[in-house]
């Protein structure tokens, strides 16, 4: 069993999940991390690629000739938190830390490559990616746009992550959308500033900014389908001085999610224009900055089911849980996912009460579930590429 010849070396990849945690990198700076990741992967006879997008690497092994191939993802970025865990192999680099388990991603990957690789009982091509910058600026999309998939072909992409406050070594499933789209928009409101005693010779860009604070409580409420949903959060209003003075300006930010490509569209064009008329029908003018951060993480119908009966065979179907809505954070395997089919889905690492979650400083992989998340891919490649 997969399972069993793994846990054999529980203990090296274990080994790896706490040297990669006590030495974090940043998104695009992980060198050491990429280093040991492709020195491990050619320790196990994989063909490395590195210096995708910057520190990106891809391990590939061909076993039979099939011509099929598969890729599977894991991010290998830290975050910028102090960790307060007090483990012994805590960060050692003050204001970074792992506290999305992107550690352990990285360890139960390269404990499938091992399994792979002593075993190849597969017909096919398997892409093992390893991803900068999951965090914030989007390391997928910079290794697409570096020819990921024209010099990786994959038929089809996989990615999973480790859910705190979900039941030890089971998993979690979505077709269709699983993570939420994230885009933001900045708005600068130009009204006239002056005394604030006198506010008749001013346009006040406090007023009309907050009059466009609340206007945008009615997009999702009035405009978009309730079942459907989003999120249109003003997460920073800046403006002025002090008391006795009308500021000229104003700035808002706006964090904007939804969970279909036709509602992030739609979201779009309503804040624009809800923006647009308040600001000018209160005689100030307005210019909106409007950026498309991750998209929406769509699962593909095929591989969702195929990756499900992976995960079932594995753990049984008790512990294989359907969830009943996505999850309003999001993911830049979206953009893997825009270019392939696959599916991304969720390990369990513990529902034990008081358990921190991700991004939390209190927060650690959890170790006893390295062997779980190495099984289901070697099990997923074998599968897929079966022989
Ligand atoms: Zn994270
Ligand atoms: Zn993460």
């Amino acid at each position: 069993m997969i399972e069993e010849t793994i846990s054999s070396y529980a203990d090296q990849l274990v080994a790896i999940r706490r040297d990669i945690h006590a030495h974090p990198e940043l998104a695009f700076e992980e060198h050491r991390t990429a280093a040991l990741v492709a020195e491990v992967l050619g320790g196990f006879g994989f063909r490395v690629t590195t210096g995708i997008a910057g520190t990106g690497v891809v391990g590939s092994l061909t076993s039979g000739n099939s011509g099929k191939s598969v890729g599977l993802r894991a991010d290998m970025d830290a975050l910028p938190i102090h960790e307060a865990t007090g483990l012994p192999y805590a960060s050692r680099t003050p204001g970074k830390m792992h506290a999305c388990g992107h550690d352990g991603h990285v360890a139960m990957l390269l404990g499938a490559a091992r399994y792979l690789a002593e075993h190849r009982k597969f017909d096919g091509t398997v892409h093992l990616i390893f991803q900068p910058a999951e965090e914030d600026i989007g390391g997928a999309k910079a290794m697409i746009d570096d020819g990921l998939f024209d010099r990786f072909p994959c038929d089809a992409v996989f990615a999973m992550h480790n859910f705190p406050g979900k039941p030890k070594g089971g998993f979690l499933f979505r077709t269709g959308a699983f993570m939420a789209s994230a885009d933001t928009c900045k708005v600068t409101i130009r009204g006239k500033g002056g005394h604030g005693a006198m506010p008749h010779l001013t346009v006040d860009p406090v007023v009309v900014g907050s009059s466009v604070v609340m206007a945008l409580q009615t997009i999702v409420s009035r405009r978009i389908d309730p079942l459907a949903g989003g999120v249109v959060t003003v997460g920073r209003f800046s403006a002025g001085t002090t008391s006795n003075i009308i500021p000229d300006t104003a700035h808002l930010e706006i964090g904007i999610r939804s969970f279909s490509t036709d509602v992030r569209q739609q979201l779009h064009e309503l804040i624009c224009k809800l923006v647009d008329g308040q600001v000018t029908s209160l005689g100030a003018v307005s210019e909106i900055c409007y950026d498309y951060g991750y998209p929406v993480t769509v699962n593909s119908v095929e591989e969702t089911s195929f990756a499900r009966s992976v995960a079932e065979a594995l753990a049984g179907t008790d512990h294989v849980q359907d969830l009943p809505y996505p999850f309003p954070v999001s993911e830049d395997f979206s953009f893997m996912l825009d270019e392939r089919p696959g599916c991304y889905f969720g390990l369990g690492t513990g529902d034990k009460p008081g358990r921190p979650w991700l991004h939390d400083p209190r927060y650690d992989f959890n170790d006893d579930c390295i062997v779980r998340g190495s099984a289901v891919w070697a099990n997923l490649v074998q599968r897929y590429l079966v022989n």
